[in-house]
């Protein structure tokens, strides 16, 4: 998947994947969820009232808050300890999946009683490797009846032309039964009722085109071939609802070496819950509201829709086939092969597609709407490209569809492997506002982007977007990790291709290396937290396997691959990759795989030391949580430095004796050439530099390629900021924003003191030009003004940020200019976004011109003068400013059909900066209520990310509690916003106190967000005693220089 938003909320970094949770609400197991429901809120409404009168009873004391504060940590660790044993929760491997032949028939009916089901039927032949009499499959709120459940072997009979029939005496009988008798019945294949979801055929005993997995025995002489289907009697079903498993239980053991197809009918419901096969809408320009039924599986919902062996590494060919009416279209992950009228329906036709490679379930997609497309004739050979859309959409999808005939060339180079299937669909799904899905040939992005709004901001995102999705089609779906414990390798290289390919075909967007150098800051910072954890993990249950698709995996995973290719060089870095996808074509694979390559591909490289394998490198990287940070200790009288390191966390009294093999690149001011040396797994190294000189500064990790943090002496911190302040551009532009995070980020460890940092700071509004140091100094100073506006000293702290920001304000002022860099934009908009942010009069004023402007227009919702990039800034401070009159316009504007997804999304961002408390209740009702798309409903949440807004809202959360679990909690992606993104804004030790006593009352609702939870636990912990380590001093430092 990949992650997308790029909007300038912090939020834009925690949430962009589109997770998605399963829904329970569906399917024939309501009554008894309903019924654990209802035991769980009954006692946890009587822990409530004991809780209540226990909390507000007369022996209740300062002391009390302390431990209940100290608690939540452990009670979070107790549910994640709640652990199902491995056996019983992953699939066995007794038997292997040969192909799976799967039709499914969605019916999108909103006319005659809201009829949004889909049936289906799939055949999975299966080789046995174990001899076993239990057939388990992955399996999730389907209904499936025991009697549609038949297990078969197929054999083939040579016959001659003059032979009798071996069982003529065997009566027609409907295969659909299971077999009571206990003896082998042998039935011949022309006898198979052939009107039903299925025909039969004897192409189930083909083999696979290409594959590892155990290939089935081959006829050729076909004519001559009599194929029988033998019942292989199933003695009873058995169903595991905590696992998703479903279990068939033969009467007789399946034995090694043979195959056998499991042939299951069921049905389900198509939910508004985004994943599995779901429901999804639009409005089109008339207002009508147009239905579409659509796909999106991973990382475990494919045994949604059908029973499957829905772990990564069960690879097979699929052969799929959809119903649909006559005048709407089905796509898949291959091209149609044929379309069949469906005899018994009028207006529907079975669309029959080719037989895809093997491949994992988890990319298996199809689509029934009325999307209309667009391609483009291709110059070169190659797999025909198009982009889907709503048709009234189809204009703006031009972009993406020029975008990808660029990039797929350029991948092709890459790995040195032609893309893979005939066809590449790209669909833009309405309303799919969050992340990307790589699907096989039919990739899922919010891809549409209108050529008027000259954003390039919303260009290099979406360009990002596409090639991550495009090198998951080799990296990813045609090597395979084994299982998801390897995931950061699948997300990390997407993350890694996107940056690659944007520097190299769009050397002027200096824009997406600051987006890349961003993502690095927000990762440093959530690796240091105490609940990191390393990026290759265990995973021990199914909710785990959701709650992975984070900022670690991703970015962290990208990071570390950069560092690889950096230190390999890239020519090599690309020769291996190209290896490994060579050999491990559709197949699975793990990390020591990649590393095994590489090692082989650097062999006598000189490259990297002879005592260093990239098996071991990478491992200290992938296999432990956090990073180190490095210290470099001069000697001024001399040339010595001595390179230590630690490992980087959030409080220096945890010490740990972890350690890295760190790539150290370095340069000084009297020399510039870049030079390495490293920390093999050790301590402590000693370099030497080639000059003495005192007054020359020394700088490493340069271009910040390695994935750690450097402390300096207090001399060469110094020298460092002369440096800055007299000549900026002798520091690369990357380490003038590393030094600022890491010096913000050592302070708050305590490691150094904050007077470095501000003292760093202070050099921006004298020499900086660039937006980079800008972003990591405003963003840094934001989280501790999240901390400050909690205490009496807000106003104090905020003057010394518009000192520093007013300046650059009057300067860049807030028009754009004809010939504006990309480097000038960004900075005029994150200047102008901070300005306006700490209330700065002519910003405010600035602001509310231009929305008024846009109020006076006679058809707002056609024309908004407001330039794209400058929207959220607009809005917002309209209507933190303002009152229902601003909010009220902004609303009703996101009721508009016509409304792009980009312009709704800022809308929902801005309409939370209201400091009305009434505003945001009403607000967070209405998202409650269902008057917002649930894929928007996170932007809501994300929005109120201010004081008022945090108070407010986390007293909604607690007051609607029951209504907001019922409604979100199989909605993973609201659910963990809120979790995430919402409650971590709280910092206060009266605020943790709270979360305590909501999360004793609601500890079973929270299960599946407590991994969550403990990031959020950990921030609003170091918030919290930042207050005491810090406050103080920084208060006393902002007083001595006269803010
Ligand atoms: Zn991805």
């Amino acid at each position: 998947m990949g992650r997308g938003g790029y909007h300038s909320s912090r939020a834009e970094f925690l949430s962009d994947e589109a997770i998605l949770k399963y829904n329970r609400n569906g399917g024939c197991f309501v009554t008894t969820k309903k019924a654990i429901a209802f035991v769980i809120f009954a006692l946890a409404s009587l822990l409530a009232v004991v809780l209540l009168m226990y909390y507000y009873g007369p022996n209740r004391g300062e002391q009390k808050v302390i431990k209940e504060s100290n608690d939540i940590e452990k009670l979070i660790n107790d549910t994640l300890n709640e652990n199902v044993p491995k056996e019983e929760w992953r699939l066995p491997n007794t038997l292997y999946p040969l192909r799976y032949t799967l039709k499914i028939h969605p019916i999108l009916d909103e006319y005659s009683d809201k009829n949004f089901t889909f049936t289906g039927r799939v055949k999975i032949l299966v080789k046995c490797l174990e001899e076993t009499n239990r057939i388990v499959l992955n399996w999730d709120d389907l209904n499936i009846t025991d009697s549609d459940v038949r297990v078969y072997t197929i054999k083939q009979v040579r016959i001659d032309s003059e032979a009798v029939p071996e069982h003529p005496g065997k009566a027609k009988r409907d295969l659909n039964a299971v077999e009571d008798d206990a003896t082998t019945t042998t039935i011949s294949t022309e006898e198979v009722p052939t009107t039903e979801l299925f025909e039969e055929t004897t192409t189930g005993t083909e083999p696979p085109d290409t594959t590892t997995a155990p290939v089935l025995e081959t006829t050729t002489e076909s004519s001559l071939i009599k194929t029988e289907l033998i019942p292989w009697l199933v003695r009873e079903i058995t169903r595991d609802e905590e696992n998703f498993k479903i279990t068939i239980h033969t009467r007789k053991n399946l034995k090694v070496g043979e195959n056998y197809t499991v042939d299951i009918k069921f049905s389900g419901q198509l939910l508004n819950n985004l994943v599995g096969l779901y429901k999804s809408h639009y409005v089109d320009l008339t207002g009508r509201t147009k239905w579409l039924a659509t796909t999106h599986f991973q990382p475990i919902y494919a045994r949604r829709v059908f029973p499957c062996f829905d772990e990564p590494k069960f690879k097979a060919p699929f052969k799929i086939s959809i119903a649909r009416r006559t005048n709407m279209t089905a796509l898949s992950n291959m091209p149609l092969k044929q379309t069949e009228p469906m005899n018994e329906t009028s207006g529907w036709v079975w669309d029959h597609f080719e037989e895809t490679p093997p491949m994992s379930t988890y990319i298996v997609a199809f689509t029934v709407s009325d999307f209309e497309s667009i391609s483009s004739e291709s110059t070169t050979a190659g797999p025909v490209v198009k982009i889907w859309a709503p048709k009234d959409d189809l204009s703006q999808a031009h972009y993406a569809l020029d975008v990808t005939h660029e990039l797929l060339p350029f991948l092709e180079e890459y790995f040195d492997i032609k893309y893979p299937l005939p066809k590449l669909d790209m669909l833009a799904i309405p309303n799919f506002g969050k992340g990307a899905m790589e699907n096989w040939g039919l990739m899922k992005s919010s891809l549409l982007f209108d050529p008027n709004s000259r954003s390039i901001k919303t260009k290099s995102f979406i360009m990002a977007r596409i090639v991550h999705e495009l090198a998951h089609q080799w990296f990813g779906n045609l090597v395979t990790m084994e299982w998801w414990s390897d995931l950061w390798l699948n997300e990390g290289f997407g993350t890694f291709m996107a940056e690659v390919a944007i520097t190299k075909l769009r050397p002027r967007w200096h824009a997406y290396s600051s987006v890349k150098i961003r993502d690095t800051y927000n990762t440093l910072y959530f690796d240091t937290l105490k609940s990191t954890r390393s990026i290759q993990t265990d995973i021990e249950n199914n909710a785990q396997i959701e709650q992975i698709f984070d900022t670690i995996i991703y970015q962290k995973g990208s990071s570390i691959l950069k560092m690889l290719n950096y230190t390999l060089s890239e020519s090599i870095f690309i020769r291996g990759i190209q290896h490994y996808l060579k050999k491990y074509s559709y197949q699975s694979s793990t990390q020591d795989d990649l590393w095994a390559l590489f090692t082989k591909t650097a062999q006598n490289q000189s490259i990297i030391p002879n005592t260093v394998t990239v098996k071991a490198l990478m491992n200290s990287w992938s296999t432990q949580p956090g990073y180190p940070y490095i210290t470099a200790m001069r000697n001024y009288s001399g040339a010595e430095v001595v390179i230590n390191q630690t490992k980087m966390t959030e409080d220096t009294n945890i010490t740990t004796d972890a350690l890295w093999y760190v790539p150290v690149t370095y340069m000084t001011k009297n020399n510039d050439q870049v030079r390495i040396t490293w920390l093999e797994d050790q301590r402590r190294t000693v370099l030497q530099l080639n000059t003495t000189a005192n007054d020359s500064w020394l700088l490493l990790n340069i271009d910040e390629t390695g994935f750690y943090r450097v402390n300096y002496d207090t001399r060469n911190w110094k020298l460092l900021v002369q440096q800055l302040r007299r000549d900026p551009g002798r520091i690369p532009v990357a380490n003038r924003g590393q030094l600022i995070d890491d010096a913000f980020q050592l302070a708050n460890a305590g490691i150094i003191n904050y007077t470095i940092a501000f003292d760093l700071v202070k050099y921006l509004h004298i020499t900086e030009p660039n937006y980079i140091p800008w972003y990591s100094a405003l963003r840094n100073m934001e989280e501790l003004r999240v901390i400050i506006s909690n205490y009496e000293y807000s106003g104090l702290y905020d003057n010394f940020l518009l000192k520093l920001v007013k300046p650059m304000f009057h300067e860049l002022t807030t028009t754009e200019r004809q010939h504006d860099t990309q480097n000038e934009k960004l900075l005029r908009l994150h200047i102008v976004t901070s300005a306006c942010k700490l209330r700065y009069g002519p910003c405010i004023d600035w602001a509310r011109v231009q929305y008024y402007e846009w109020i006076r227009q006679p058809d707002p919702d056609e024309r908004n003068p407001i330039s794209v990039d400058y929207r959220f800034i607009v809005q917002c401070s309209a209507i933190k400013s303002g009152g229902p009159i601003e909010w009220d316009f902004l609303w009703n504007r996101t009721l508009s059909p016509s409304i792009a997804p980009v312009d709704l999304q800022t809308a929902y961002l801005s309409l939370g900066c209201t400091y009305d408390p009434w505003l945001i209740n009403r607000y967070l009702e209405y998202s409650l209520s269902g008057n917002i798309s649930l894929e928007y409903v996170p932007y809501v949440w994300q929005s109120i990310n201010h004081p008022v807004g945090v108070r407010t809202g986390f007293q909604f959360l607690r007051l609607n509690w029951e209504r907001i679990y019922d409604t979100y909690e199989d909605i993973y992606l609201v659910f963990s916003t809120i979790f995430h993104d919402f409650v971590s804004q709280l910092s206060t030790e009266v605020d943790l106190e709270d979360l305590t006593t909501f999360y004793k009352l609601h500890q079973t609702d929270l299960k599946s967000v407590s991994t969550i939870l403990q990031g959020t636990v950990d921030r609003m912990k170091i918030r919290i005693k930042w207050k005491t380590k810090h406050l103080e001093s920084v208060v006393n430092w902002l007083k001595r220089n006269k803010y």
